[in-house]
């Protein structure tokens, strides 16, 4: 079977949004990137907490099929700690506090088991944590990177040397924008195309997603949803759909293939907001996925009509 290796922040965060608040739930970028990826492909999670991580919470993520050989525990310290805000609008997210706690020692050291996989995520992490555990991998067939504004502004030619080694960019809006200096999405591709990657996936909140890549654009709108409660990790859900999907394909490298990947990326980030945190990830059953599979087809299916039937009036008096 086809595996994934993810490396970024286990994680426990303090959320409030305008529908509720949690003190201190499971989070962190890979915890919620392997959640969503394990629902389709084996994870090695490569990451480290704290005295303070608990049995159940890791209990958790072992019951989903996630192998934790690379989940280092570190005795003297704590788990990364995140405490974040947000708005009505929930695309408004103000950090209120970052404690790196055990990352800030962080050696990361894949498994034998590990170094084989074709799949590689390098979720939003420290530049050179990324690099050391792409470092690390065999001949892995995709390696995919996210990062955050914290990374851009404060490491950037650390990250840009990372970024030179990947294949793909999965990252938001306003990241692409910071990372290139340019505000036009399509200029911006380039330039990340220019940097290394050949291929760019933004995420754009509930406006959906835009895929660039060699075979030109590709866009998928956001599901319009009854109750959205909490987006924390909603990237993370997204990207592990996403790999998660194509690591099932046997040639996940064709257009279809990552057309499709848009899709179920986005199907798992719907789901993901509708609670706080993994919450709702941890009840997602095969059949709600399918059935949102098909929403999503439905949502951007439309038939083609010959124009001239609806603009005689141009037809007869202009286009003679
Ligand atoms: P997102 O919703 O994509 O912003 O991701 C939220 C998750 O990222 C939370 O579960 C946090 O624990 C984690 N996170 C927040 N800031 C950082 C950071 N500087 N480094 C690594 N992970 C972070």
């Amino acid at each position: 079977m086809s595996s994934i290796v993810v490396v970024g922040s286990v994680a426990y965060d303090a959320v409030e949004t305008p529908f509720g608040s949690r003190e201190r739930m499971l989070g962190g970028a890979a915890t919620h990137f392997s959640l969503a990826a394990g629902f389709f492909v084996g994870v090695h999670l490569i990451g480290v907490v704290g005295r303070d991580f608990s049995e159940q919470d890791e209990a958790l993520l072992r019951a989903r099929g996630i192998n934790l050989e690379g989940l280092e525990r570190v005795a003297g310290g704590d788990t990364f700690f995140w405490k974040a805000r947000y708005g009505y609008d929930l695309n408004d997210c103000r950090t209120l506090d970052t404690r790196l706690n055990v990352f800030s020692e962080f050696d990361p050291k894949l498994t034998a088991g590990a170094r084989m996989a074709p799949f590689l995520f390098l979720a939003n992490i420290r530049p050179d944590l990324q690099l050391a555990v792409l470092r690390q991998m065999d001949a892995p067939r995709l390696v995919a990177l996210d990062t955050m504004n914290y990374w851009i502004e404060g490491s950037k030619s650390q990250l840009l040397e990372t970024i030179a080694h990947v294949d793909m960019l999965i990252i938001n809006d306003a990241e692409v924008r910071q990372l290139t200096g340019e505000p036009n999405l399509l200029r911006a591709s380039r330039a990340i195309f220019e940097m290394g990657p050949q291929r760019l996936v933004i995420k754009r909140g509930e406006y959906g997603a835009a895929m660039f890549g060699p075979a030109g654009f590709f866009a998928v709108p956001g599901l319009p949803l009854d109750a959205v409660v909490d987006p924390t990790g909603a990237g993370d859900t997204f990207a592990g759909g996403f790999l998660g999907y194509l690591a099932t394909t046997a040639n996940g490298s064709d257009e279809s293939s990552f057309r499709r990947a848009m899709i179920y990326g986005s199907v798992m980030a719907s789901f993901n907001v509708e609670a706080f945190g993994c919450e709702r990830l941890l009840t997602l059953q095969r059949e709600d996925v399918r059935q949102r599979f098909r929403e999503f087809k439905d949502l951007v299916h439309f038939e083609l009509e010959e124009i001239d039937r609806l603009i005689p009036r141009y037809v007869e008096e202009f286009a003679r």
